[in-house]
Order: C-alpha cells, then sequence, then structure tokens
C-alpha cells in the first residue's frame, strides 16, 4: 500500500506542487494508497487529535494493521528544504500509537548459538492471541535486557507485537526472582560460554553470552546456510538439514568444498533422500552460481554487519573490484567516510581481513568463481602514473565529494589513504587544506592541486 511517490509522476502540468495530489493520482494507476487527509487549515492540537482519531477509525473499519500517523508538509518544494540526516527526512513527524500488551507466563528462556559465536536468548511463553495470531516466543536480546527485566521462567510477563510485527518482551509483572540465566555450556557442542560485553547503541555496555569453540557445529552450519542462502551465493537444494548431513560426512569443510561436491556423487546418491534427479539439480545450482557479482561475493563472506546494502555500497565505491576493496581492507582505508560505515564497521572489515583463514577462504574462493564484468572495469585498471601509489586527498575538492576522490583513487589502481604517512605518495590538496598539507610538506610528499591531478589522469 503506497503512502509516498518517490520519484516519477512529476509534470507541472499535472501536478502542481502538492503531495496529496500526487499520492490521490495513484488511483488512477489501480493503487490503493495509504488512507490520508489533506489539512487544509493551519493545524491546531484539536485538529491534529481529530484527525488522528477518524484515520485511525478508517483503519479500524477497512482492517489495515495500523501503527501510528505521519505528519508530513504537502509542498514537496518545501518539503525538499527541510535537508535530511543519513537515513530520514526531516520534513515530517511521526505519531506513534502505544503496542498493545498481553500478559501471560514465561516458561523457558532458550540458547541458540548463531553463526558470530553469539548465543542467542528467545523467550518461550504461553501462547497469547495478538492481530489474529497466536504468538509464544520473542528474542530476549542479550543477557542485559533477561538481567534488567529480572526474567525467570514462571513469572508473569506483558508481551507486545512492536510495530505490529515483533513480538517483544515489555515488562516483567513479578520482579525480584531473578538467578543467573548464563548457561554453562554451548548447548551445540558443550564448549565452555563466556560473557562478553560490547558498547549497544546508546553507548550502554551491554553483555551477551558465547561460544568460543571455532569448530561448533551449530555456527559451522549456520555459517554455510548463510553462504549458500538467496542473498549470498544462492544454490538451491542444500537445506540447513542436507548441509549438516555432508557436514558430518566429511564432504564439506570451507566453502569451496561446495564446488567439489561431484566428488562425492557415488556416496550422496547412496543417502537418504538423494536420487539422480535431485543430485543434478542441486549441481545445476552449485555451478550456475559460479556465475557471481562482488554484491554476492561479499555477502557471503559475512563479514560481521556486512549484509547487501553495505555490500552494495563498497561496490559503487570500489566499482565492483575485489582487489580494489581488499587493498583498502588490508590497508588502512578508514571505512568510517561512508555514509553509515561507523568505527565499529570499519573496525569488523578490518578485524576480518587480519584473520589468516579469511585470507585463505578470499582468495581460494574467488579461484572457484567467474565474475560479472563491470563496464568501467575495462577503464579501470588501465596503467597510469598512479598505479600502486598511496594517495591522500584533503581540503574542500570542486569536483569530487571525499567518496567520489576516493573512488577514483582505488579506480586508478591506487591505495586512498586516510592519513599522510611517509607512505604517502601524492597529497591531492583542495581549498582550506590544514594539518595533512603540513605534514606532507614537513615529509617532502608530493603535492598536487586539484587540476594537477586531473589533468594526469585525463
Ligand atoms: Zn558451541
Amino acid at each position: 500500500m503506497p503512502f509516498n511517490v518517490l520519484e516519477g509522476l512529476d509534470s507541472p502540468f499535472l501536478f502542481p506542487d502538492s503531495r496529496s495530489m500526487k499520492i490521490s493520482s495513484l488511483f488512477d494507476y489501480g493503487f490503493q494508497p495509504c488512507p490520508y487527509i489533506a489539512a487544509t487549515k493551519p493545524l491546531t492540537l484539536d485538529l491534529v487529535n481529530q484527525y488522528i482519531e477518524s484515520l485511525t477509525d478508517l483503519a479500524g473499519k477497512k482492517h489495515l494493521p495500523i501503527d501510528g500517523i505521519v505528519m508530513i508538509f504537502d509542498s514537496l518544494d518545501y518539503s525538499k528544504k527541510c535537508g535530511r540526516t543519513g537515513h530520514h527526512y526531516k520534513d515530517g513527524l511521526a505519531f506513534k500509537f502505544e503496542d498493545e500488551t498481553y500478559e501471560t507466563t514465561l516458561r523457558n528462556i532458550e540458547w541458540t548459538p548463531t553463526r558470530f559465536e553469539e548465543i542467542a536468548p528467545v523467550g518461550i511463553f504461553d501462547p497469547v492471541e495478538i492481530d489474529g495470531c497466536s504468538v509464544s516466543r520473542a528474542t530476549l536480546h542479550n543477557l542485559t535486557f533477561i538481567k534488567e527485566l529480572e526474567l525467570v521462567p514462571g513469572c508473569r510477563i506483558s508481551v507486545s507485537k512492536r510495530n505490529m510485527i515483533i513480538p517483544h518482551i515489555e515488562e516483567n509483572l513479578e520482579r525480584g526472582h531473578y538467578v543467573d540465566a548464563v548457561p554453562p555450556v554451548c548447548p551445540c557442542c558443550g564448549s565452555q560460554t563466556r560473557i562478553y560485553q560490547r558498547k549497544g547503541n546508546d553507548g550502554r555496555l551491554i553483555e551477551t553470552v558465547h561460544c568460543d569453540n571455532p569448530n561448533c557445529d551449530s555456527q559451522i552450519r549456520k555459517r554455510f546456510t548463510h553462504f549458500v542462502g538467496k542473498k549470498a551465493m544462492n544454490i538451491e537444494g542444500l537445506s540447513e538439514t542436507t548441509l549438516e548431513k555432508f557436514l558430518t560426512l566429511g564432504y564439506l569443510q570451507t566453502f569451496p568444498d561446495i564446488y567439489h561436491l561431484n566428488e562425492h556423487q557415488e556416496e550422496i546418491l547412496q543417502l537418504e533422500g538423494f536420487g539422480k534427479k535431485s543430485f543434478e539439480r542441486l549441481w545445476n545450482s552449485i555451478t550456475s552460481s559460479r556465475n557471481t557479482t562482488f554484491v554476492r561475493f561479499l555477502v557471503s563472506m559475512d563479514i560481521p554487519m556486512v549484509g547487501r546494502t553495505k555490500s552494495k555500497i563498497l561496490d559503487t565505491v570500489f566499482h565492483g573490484s575485489l582487489q580494489g576493496f581488499f587493498d583498502a581492507a588490508s590497508g588502512n582505508y578508514d571505512f568510517t567516510q561512508l555514509d553509515d560505515f561507523g568505527d565499529t564497521l570499519n573496525q569488523n572489515i578490518h578485524d576480518w581481513f587480519s584473520d589468516e583463514n579469511n585470507l585463505i577462504l578470499w582468495h581460494e574462493l574467488q579461484k572457484e568463481l567467474i565474475f560479472e564484468e563491470r563496464k568501467e572495469m575495462n577503464t579501470m585498471m588501465k596503467e597510469n602514473v598512479f598505479t600502486g601509489c598511496t594517495i591522500v586527498a584533503t581540503g574542500k575538492l570542486a569536483h569530487f565529494t571525499r567518496d567520489e576522490i576516493n573512488s577514483k583513487i582505488i579506480e586508478l589502481g591506487a591505495k586512498a589513504g586516510s592519513s599522510v604517512t611517509k607512505k604517502t605518495d601524492y597529497l591531492i590538496c583542495g581549498e582550506k587544506a590544514g594539518s595533512k598539507l603540513a605534514k606532507a610538506q614537513s615529509l617532502g610528499i608530493k603535492i598536487l592541486s586539484e587540476d594537477e591531478f586531473l589533468e594526469m589522469i585525463a
């Protein structure tokens, strides 16, 4: 159900500068846009309350799930001028309803290993019906969450569906009976567990439970499951159960082994549930996954916090060059200069590439794959004076944003450095350059103006 038109439909003759007219025109194209009220007079508190009430009523009558209401400017021009943060436009206000809560009894806390060594807690409670669905499980996130709510099996709790979707334990109605909930050993491999502290988004310390055993079956199975998943290498026919079988039988140890499963064809055909046809289908799917992309490859590597969205950004920044990304990740490239890449993510990438096993995997797996060529690739790796150099850019540039100049540098087969060191070959210097310029001068590093740089790559 559309509630906004992001792009298109913008003929100035058909639609003047009005969001509501644009949205209402969607009816002509067969859409049922999200109900709205176009305010015709200045909003007062009374009026806002009145609108909220009538939209809530309407949603009830039409059986539309609703968790709040958005107030937004009608003038698209004005909206645009309000600017945006990394995630959100600043042209509107959201009014969120409190989620309805339901009482029930917590029965158990289940601990399930994930693929990042963390053992994640899930609360199991007596089923309650919320919005027509029976709900009996909710993630408990981490140890801190359990401790703060003092959750123990048997206590009365209130649960809701956050945003009407995700079951959530809101409150413990019988506090004061907390006993340590940490499982002493990993439920999968029996190794001793360890409590790990990390900083949450709001800066608070969060405790999580970990299994440190890198050979924990469950972790390995989950990593393989992720690897063959739709967003990663997209191999059909390797369910978690099948993977478990192949892992137990020793057909699979590392990801590249998947591409040699045919060496075990005879044995696999003897397995229950495997016929000639199903093996053929599996092998076809494995073979076609060899043709892959930068994004799929990177997602399949499973660097913590690097999912599809981040991989796509990296694909653009590094122009689909795995080598370019590899150089940056194993060098001192500062990923926080990219939109929405924070310190933790930057650290995760560099950590991942300092692990020898990961490096072996990174190179071995590429040997099995064929990468779709990107158009820019041809112009990219042409030899030029900058190939192999380390280049740092500083100051305000006229033709590039920071991301753009760094991609350009990488495109030239050079490394984009974030700070000036003895290893820096060139400093590209824009307006109002500061300490980096001074440092480069003191180290005798070659300094280029933006125009000089442009001339050299022309
Ligand atoms: Zn384990």
